[in-house]
């Protein structure tokens, strides 16, 4: 089945949090299909903390979603995912946007994702992979969806050289703290 996921993180080295997720998702929850471009995306709701780094990713994966969901949770414990508050500072945040056409509305889990339609900084990566996606329930594409989505929160593509999983490893592990700052895309 396939799935949309919203990464998100802006706490100890942005770049490298995702990364970490991104592998991790990978051997445990499901083939990455596609993955958007990182966005250093201003805070909605508690405005006073770091700007987040956010990406979408598609995965094909044959668990079932409260499966997956159980799956991405027990990710963002071992990445030692401090409990905060809703829209608050964290390392990672792993949200399950859409699951195909399923519609579910559960103590645990909605999908489509609640508040996918009122974000930009999901509604903009989203576009980047899925534009011609129509979810069920709000019934029009990803594309419509950002195109009239009020939301006026800034959203930036950002650019790394060589964002390839191998060289931000190295490059990482190397620069542990310092390295891989995110510039706007555009700027070199
Ligand atoms: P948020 O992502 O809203 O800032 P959390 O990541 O702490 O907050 O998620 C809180 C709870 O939301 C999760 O424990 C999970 O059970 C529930 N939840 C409901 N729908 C979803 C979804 N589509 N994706 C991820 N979590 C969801
Ligand atoms: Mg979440």
């Amino acid at each position: 089945m396939i799935y949309h996921l919203g990464l998100g993180s802006n706490l100890d080295d942005p770049v490298r949090q995702l990364a970490r997720a991104r592998a991790r998702i990978g051997r445990g929850a499901g083939e990455i299909r596609k993955s958007s471009s990182l966005y250093l995306t201003e805070p909605v709701g508690l405005k006073n903390q770091p700007w987040f780094l956010n990406q979408v990713i598609e995965i094909e994966s044959s668990l079932a979603p409260l499966k997956l969901l159980a799956t991405l949770k027990g990710i963002e414990r071992k990445m030692k995912r401090e409990p905060g508050p809703r829209n608050g500072p964290r390392r990672i945040d792993i949200d399950i946007l859409l699951a195909g056409k399923t519609v579910l509305r559960t103590a645990l889990l909605t999908v489509p994702h609640p508040r996918l339609a009122d974000r930009n900084f999901v509604l903009v990566p989203l576009a980047e992979i899925a534009a011609r996606t129509r979810p069920p329930v709000l019934g029009y594409t990803i594309a419509a969806l950002k195109h009239t989505c009020p939301d006026r929160s800034r959203v930036l593509r950002v650019e790394f050289p060589a964002a390839d999983e191998e060289s931000v490893k190295k490059r990482s592990s190397r620069a542990r703290g310092g390295g891989n700052r995110p510039r706007p895309h555009g700027r070199k």
